[in-house]
């Protein structure tokens, strides 16, 4: 693909300013549906609606704006935008299965990427086998001759652990297996896997490339090939592209993308520090941490990693670790992550009391997004929390 500089693809590619009165903010093509001159014109947008605007359940220009700066951004052909991260999830995976295949998925993907391998494709006799994505054999050992689908999440949002995706990508393209990986954590600017030979890479847009905690959606990146296929079946039939108005506040979003992932990049190192000073505290994963266990995969395939780490709390206590949560000021608890604001999940949070086992540390564990707030209120309500604890 063309190497466009970042600057060029948020602030130019796609918009088609003359059209529109030099605006440099670009219109919402609040429409449903789009008017033709002829007949000729009309039948050649109803034959291939991919490239035409026909009706806006299929393309619209604030979409295509959109469209093409991500692509570009993930040195993809194509890219779909679609209602949400877990609906990308969706028809990515629908439209490369069908009856009796088999799926590789690495183990714990996104809860509703599970949810579906679990609930739904067993109905229409797809099976899943996960494996820990960490080891390259899991992979090898666990190809079928029905395997058709490879799914990655590199990092994944909660321990973090990688994969590698070229070594993954090389192996599934001599199996002719398809492959996505779900890059939310590092969005494009800081992973392309595209170029790594993954076939579809992915992102729940809701997280960094809107922003600002108000839109829900989800991206797509691919080859045109692949891109056609989904759109003109799964997307379609479902109805599930993102609306102009909110295709409008992503590019709104993108605009300040690179200067939002290098403020929450530095923050959350500072916070890291911090909690490594704090004897409360038994571990901290974050990828960009020297200390990283998968240190070397990340500087292979990872140019920087963002806002989202995840700690240990010593405490054998679960009432201590709700003082803490119960304790904090402005770090919000909540879902989600990838605005501006600090946001907290204990593990605690999914069990109860009586299902709390003190020596796993996965239940004493805290997922923390560090939003553009100064480092130092958020290291402040983290002290605050901690001094909750009381021993
Ligand atoms: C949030 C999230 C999703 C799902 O995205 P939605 O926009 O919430 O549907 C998928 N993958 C990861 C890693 C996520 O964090």
């Amino acid at each position: 693909m063309e190497n466009i500089p970042v600057s060029e693809i948020i602030n130019e590619l796609g918009e088609d300013r003359e059209r529109y009165f030099n605006a440099v903010a670009p219109p919402i093509f609040q429409t449903s549906n789009f008017a033709f001159e002829s007949v000729s014109d009309f039948r050649k947008a109803l034959k291939d609606e991919a490239s035409a605007f026909l009706y806006s359940r299929g393309n619209n220009p604030s979409l295509a704006i959109l469209q093409k700066k991500l692509a570009a951004l993930s040195h993809a052909e194509a890219c779909l935008v679609l209602n949400s991260g877990a609906g990308a999830i969706f028809v990515s995976v629908l439209a490369n299965v069908k009856s009796g295949d088999h799926i590789i998925s690495v183990e714990n993907p996104y809860s509703w990427a599970k949810k579906m391998f679990d609930n739904v494709l067993p109905r229409f006799g797809i099976t899943t086998t996960y494996v820990d994505g960490r080891d390259m054999t899991e992979f090898k050992k666990s190809i079928r001759p029905n395997t058709t689908l490879i799914y990655l999440e590199s990092p994944n949002s909660w321990t973090f652990y990688l994969q590698d995706l070229k070594a993954v990508a090389d192996l599934a393209k001599q199996h002719h297996i398809v492959t996505i990986c779900d890059n939310s954590y590092c969005t494009p600017l800081y992973q392309k896997p595209i170029d790594l030979g993954i076939d579809i890479t992915l992102q729940s847009a809701t997280k960094y490339i809107n922003g600002h905690s108000d839109v829900v959606a989800g991206v797509l990146c691919g080859t045109k090939a692949m891109m056609g296929k989904i759109f003109i079946s799964e997307y379609m039939n479902l109805g599930i592209g993102t609306t102009p108005f909110n295709a409008w506040l992503m590019v709104r979003g993108l605009r300040t993308l690179q200067v939002r992932m290098e403020r929450v990049s530095q923050n959350a190192a500072k916070v890291v520090e911090f909690l490594k000073t704090r004897n409360e505290v038994e571990s901290v994963s974050f990828p960009m941490d020297k200390d990283f266990p998968q240190k070397e995969l990340v500087q292979k395939q990872m140019t920087g990693g963002g806002g989202l780490l995840s700690f240990v709390l010593k405490t054998k206590d679960f009432n201590q670790i709700e003082s803490f949560c119960n304790g904090l000021n402005h770090i919000l608890m909540a879902v989600s992550w990838g605005g501006h604001e600090s946001l907290i999940i204990p593990a605690i949070s999914s069990i109860s009391p009586d299902e709390f086992h003190p020596e796993n540390p996965e239940h004493r564990r805290l997922r923390l997004y560090i939003g553009l707030e100064d480092p130092d209120y958020l290291t402040e309500d983290l002290k605050t929390g901690l001094s909750k604890m009381s021993y």
